[in-house]
């Protein structure tokens, strides 16, 4: 692997402000990786694939379908390796996908995807990883090959997690399809109230981070539809509630050693993000544009906290 020391250069002198707690920057799209990177981000704290997975000229099943398994494959690799290698030796976390089924649909081969009444609370996330396993396999041969290649800045997010068995299953997948556990970063999203409530159970099956995903906890925590207008001044991210559950995660996560993130919308908020790094979170996961202002908020805090405790308060 080809070591880009001189952009690493070049992009510290751009990031000035040091913090302990680590700034990195969400990706939808590998076109997006260079200036994504250019924020001096400490890495890719979500990289959503399905949106690449949209973009391409047919939907998953169909290239299945079509006995085209390897084109498919090689189309998740490159666009992994885009991010990767450009963020190399910077930790890029990858989100099995999280496809709804109302925006797969879409898709040209889309038109087996089942109609539901509340594609949010259905056929998506790692339920749908592991019932289409083929999906999910496909994604971990991709990583794989990038793993083989000499990438140790690879880790494996897990989205819609509610059970510990989706974990357990996931990561005997991930191991059957010869991935050792021990070459990547393993975790979950934080993003339902069932996974913050069973969070130590989840801690027990192995997993090096979590991530939350306010954008989806805030709307299961409160029910309230995040894409709908008519109760969006119920939307907020900040509710106690949700603020309660994010708390006892980051307080069960300290006493086992596991990371926490946060790549939901709330981290690129600079009130929120006060909070989090208040509670002690590890790294914080913003859109590109929002990254120069979080890690100003964050580098603010900080400082808050040690003259806090300097002052004996
Ligand atoms: C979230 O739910 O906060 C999240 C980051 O995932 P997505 O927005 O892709 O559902
Ligand atoms: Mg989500």
């Amino acid at each position: 692997i080809e070591r880009k020391e001189d952009k690493k250069t070049e992009v510290v002198a751009k990031a000035k402000i040091i913090t302990a707690t680590e700034v990195k920057v969400n990706i939808s799209i590998p076109d997006g990786a260079k200036r994504a990177y250019e924020t001096g981000a400490d890495g890719v704290g979500l990289f959503r694939i399905e949106h690449m997975v949209l973009g391409l000229p047919k939907h998953p099943m169909k290239y299945i379908r079509d006995g085209e398994i390897e084109e498919y494959i090689q189309k998740l690799y490159e666009g992994m390796k885009a991010v990767v290698d450009t963020f190399y030796p910077k930790p890029v976390w990858i989100r099995t996908l999280d496809a709804p089924t109302d925006e797969f649909r879409a898709m040209e081969g889309g038109e087996n995807e089942p109609i539901e009444a509340n594609p949010m609370l259905g056929f998506r996330g790692i339920r749908r990883d592991l019932v289409e396993d083929i999906h999910f396999r496909a994604e971990i041969r991709a990583i794989k090959r990038l793993v083989d290649e000499g990438y140790t800045n690879v880790g494996i997010m897990l989205p819609l997690v509610t059970r510990v068995e989706e974990v357990r299953r996931a990561k005997q997948i991930i191991e059957e399809e010869g991935l050792p556990l021990s070459k990547i970063e393993f975790g979950v999203m934080v993003e339902t109230p069932a996974a913050a409530l069973i969070i130590e159970d989840l801690v027990r099956e192995g997993i090096d981070f979590v991530s939350f995903g306010t954008n989806d906890l805030t709307q299961y925590t409160l029910a309230v539809d995040r894409n709908n207008e008519n109760v969006a001044y119920l939307y907020d991210e900040t509710h106690p509630a949700v603020m309660k559950l994010i708390e006892h995660v980051i307080r069960v996560c300290k006493e086992h050693g596991v990371k926490t993130s946060i790549c939901g919308q709330a981290g690129s908020y600079p009130h929120v993000v006060e909070k989090l790094v208040m509670l002690g979170i590890d790294s914080v996961s913003a859109n590109p544009d929002a990254v120069e202002r979080v890690r100003e908020t964050v580098a603010r805090v900080e400082k808050k906290i040690m003259l806090d405790k300097l002052r004996g308060l």
